[in-house]
């Protein structure tokens, strides 16, 4: 009869404590991972329903994204941010 892992850290209580302690130790960093579920993406606009999309990560691990946000930056790209010093890029159109 096969016992569970709980009943084996009971009858071992030498080593099961401490398996217990790294059980709930991983669960926390678990749980801490995880984090919390958006609602709403950073420019308001509710992740739900038909403007609930998926991503893919190139780890291929899929995240949620709001299609409204990804259906304007597909037409009007994205914002160019000023280089970390402050100033302002500087680019050589010229050409060859
Ligand atoms: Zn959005």
């Amino acid at each position: 009869m096969p016992i569970n892992f709980f009943d084996h850290c009971q009858k071992f209580p030498e080593r099961g404590h401490e398996a217990m302690a790294l059980v709930e130790k991983n669960g926390a960093a678990a749980r801490k991972r995880k984090g919390h579920a958006l609602t709403h993406c950073k420019r308001g606009h509710p992740i739900a329903g038909a403007n609930l999309g998926y991503k893919k990560y190139t780890n291929c691990c899929f995240y949620r994204c709001c299609i409204a946000c990804h259906n304007y930056h597909s037409q009007h790209g994205a914002e160019m941010k000023p280089a970390k010093s402050g100033q302002p890029l500087k680019l050589d159109l010229r050409g060859p």
